[in-house]
């Protein structure tokens, strides 16, 4: 039977502002076998995609990202905040709900041609994994596959990525 992912799932009313639920993915990275099984799932529709690197922005998009990159043996690379990555870098911006904010690669993170899978802990309106993508692309890597722990369908992130395949193990 398949895992139920949500249960490892903590929703907190009203955090980090009014209004939002926010879903806390802290209890699934605790626990071993449900961390492990949640990477399994992402690692086999990523071989299904023919990937070749991971990329995931700051910083949850590190944690669902790296142990799967671990796991097919293939690298991972960050998309940071300003400020972060030593060396040069392109640049992302994208909207919040109040102003912009931007995202990071280094140049040589990825090479041209190079098959991408992006992945973050959650899609909810598809800003933040939108810029990672852009900056995918603007280093000429193709972004085959995009993986979430959690999909926000009323945010309609979905829409934003049009054109792009989406994984998400549990849908909110
Ligand atoms: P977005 O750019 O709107 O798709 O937002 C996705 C990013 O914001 C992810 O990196 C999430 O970590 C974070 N995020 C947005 N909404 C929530 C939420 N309700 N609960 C937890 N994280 C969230």
């Amino acid at each position: 039977m398949a895992t139920d992912f949500t249960k490892y799932i903590a929703s907190v009313p009203d955090y980090p502002e009014k209004g939002i639920m926010f879903r806390d993915i802290s209890p699934l990275m605790a626990d071993g076998q449900a961390f492990h099984d949640a990477t399994d799932e992402i690692v086999t529709y990523a071989k299904g995609k023919g990937v070749e690197m991971v990329v995931g922005p700051e910083a949850r998009g590190f944690i669902v990202g790296c142990p799967v990159a671990y796991d097919m043996g293939i690298g991972f690379a960050p998309a940071r905040k300003q400020g972060k990555l030593p060396r040069e870098t392109v640049k992302a911006t994208y909207d919040l709900e109040y102003g912009t904010s931007a995202l990071y690669m280094h140049k040589d993170a990825i090479k041209p041609g190079q098959k991408v899978l992006v992945t973050d802990d959650l899609l909810a309106t598809g800003g933040t994994i939108g810029a990672t993508i852009q900056l995918v692309e603007d280093l000429g890597g193709i972004v085959v596959g995009t993986a979430f722990l959690i999909e926000l369908s009323d945010l309609h992130g979905r829409d934003k990525l049009k054109g792009y395949d989406i994984f998400s193990l549990m849908k909110y």
